[in-house]
């Protein structure tokens, strides 16, 4: 899918792999994770490839809105309740960081990519006490951060917490710097991996990576490649579920400075990009659509919010979310001491991937990483993750993953299975897909398949 991020910076096309190589460090796709991952471990003397299946940055940073911002929705209210107060500081620590890594290392290599410092602000068109719990906790964990009324939007707001010294981006012209630095092979799909089990004991032995084009062997594997597409081990597929948004490009909407995001409903997303305000929103679970009108409810508010408003790009994007709201960034599975992942981003990925590319490079290394418990994969909390492992596993008493059990999908339409576990599909009508409501795979109207975890097409 293109946005106005794709149609804007332009990227060398790279060769497919040809024949077989061997590397000391296999990443699995070119999007913003496996790039800074991959850029990091260059940094440190590593030998380092990304394997990508299509293009670098085509997938879901590709259509992202790019806000920087430790400001992840309502979150440290409840991670204080669900996780205690020391885990949610080392969320937020991580994460802020992670906005400074990016200005450093923008500033440091001069890379031309629009980045701007930027107060971040939830907003409530109709309550206040979430945003004004969510400012005492965020207050609590030290972040500078303020309950007001006023936002600057064209509209009034009932309560909003602002966030100062967050930022955004152009994510394209920054990835394609760092990219422009890497050995990538495109259009080359890892199909399967044999090896990476441990010997005696010990020590792992190297991984096979068996794609379309010939075999990568490494001694380290990393999962960059948004939802991991082998299931056993890591259960992943339990462990994740997919959300879609839709994103409309306004011309002359008189948006102020600044990146918001408010909690009612619809979750409205607003930023400026040039002399184009992105307004984002109606996020759903993959396959679980309203039945359309998506595009048409975003537009319905710009007219509201900003009247004279003009769209001049639509599209939409999904992306992994974890069962407990934290990204899973660290070891694979205890089976495969020499694989690793990040993913699970909550629709935070510009901060969560930057956070990774801290993580994975010290665990490869052997480095200490003070954040790395918080988002270790192997962690389990009873009590944040039952309501959405029962939905992924297809069991859901008030039949959210209909398409998982019911006869026909719910559109009415002939039923399609999906290729990677066999949940019925759902129709989306904004985008002319059908969808899997259990775990996000996507194909287009011929059956091709458009995304993961679904390694094939389905027939039609
Ligand atoms: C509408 C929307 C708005 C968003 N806005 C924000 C925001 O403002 N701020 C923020 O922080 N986050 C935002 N996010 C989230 C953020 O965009 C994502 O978390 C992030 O882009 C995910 O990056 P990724 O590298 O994990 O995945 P991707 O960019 O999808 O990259 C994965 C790559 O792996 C490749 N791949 C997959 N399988 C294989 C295989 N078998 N072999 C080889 N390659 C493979 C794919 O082709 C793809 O290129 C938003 C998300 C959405 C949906």
């Amino acid at each position: 899918m293109k946005s106005i991020w794709t149609d804007t910076a332009e990227f060398t096309e790279r060769k497919p792999l040809h024949g077989n190589i061997t590397v000391q460090v296999a990443v699995i796709g070119g999007g913003i994770a496996g790039i800074l991952i991959a850029w990091q471990l260059k940094q440190r003397g590593l030998d380092v490839v990304i394997l990508e299946e299509e293009r670098i940055c085509t997938g879901q940073t590709g259509c992202t809105t790019a806000k920087i911002t430790c400001q992840h929705n309502l979150i440290y209210d409840r991670l204080i309740r669900q996780f205690g107060r020391e885990r949610a500081r080392l969320y937020a620590k991580a994460n802020l960081a992670a906005v400074g890594e990016y200005e450093k290392l923008i500033r440091e290599r001069k890379i031309d990519c629009d980045f701007s410092r930027q107060t971040s602000w939830l907003f409530s068109t109709e309550k206040v006490d979430g945003v004004e719990r969510e400012a005492g906790a965020a207050r609590l964990l030290g972040i500078n951060a303020e309950y007001t009324t006023y936002t600057g939007l064209p509209f009034k707001v009932k309560g909003a917490v602002k966030f100062e010294q967050q930022a955004q981006f152009h994510p394209l012209k920054f990835l394609k710097v760092l990219a422009a630095e890497l050995t990538i092979y495109e259009h080359t799909r890892v199909i399967s991996l044999e090896g990476g089990n441990v010997i005696r004991g010990r020590t792992a032995e190297k991984t096979s990576l068996i794609t379309d084009k010939g075999v990568v062997t490494a001694s380290q594997v990393v999962f960059a490649c948004h939802y991991p597409f082998v299931n056993f081990p890591g259960l992943y597929f339990a462990r994740l579920h997919q959300e879609r948004s839709y994103v409309v490009a306004l011309e002359n909407a008189r948006m102020p400075e600044g990146i918001y995001l408010g909690v009612d409903g619809d979750k409205f997303s607003l930023r400026k990009a040039g002399d184009l305000t992105l307004l984002g929103g109606c996020s759903h679970r993959t396959g679980g659509n309203r039945g359309g009108g998506e595009y048409d409810v975003l537009l319905e508010k710009a007219q509201q919010w900003f009247p004279g408003s003009r769209e001049v790009k639509r599209w939409s994007a999904q992306d992994c979310m974890s069962l407990d709201g934290i990204p899973y960034i660290g070891r694979f599975a205890a089976s495969k001491p020499h694989w690793y992942v990040a993913t699970g981003f909550n629709k935070w990925g510009m901060t969560s991937a930057m956070v990774a590319s801290g993580i994975i490079p010290d665990l490869i290394c052997g480095t200490e990483n003070v954040y790395a418990p918080v988002f270790s994969p192997q962690r389990f909390n009873l009590n944040a993750s039952a309501g959405n492992l029962l939905c992924n596993l297809g069991i859901s008493s008030a039949g959210l993953v209909k398409g998982a059990i019911a006869g026909l999908n719910t559109k009415g339409k002939v039923t399609k299975r999906c290729s990677h576990l066999g949940c019925k599909l759902e129709w989306n009508a904004d985008e002319n897909t059908w969808e899997c409501p259990c775990h996000g795979s996507c194909f287009a109207d011929d059956g091709t398949k458009l995304e993961g975890p679904a390694q094939t097409g389905i027939r039609l």
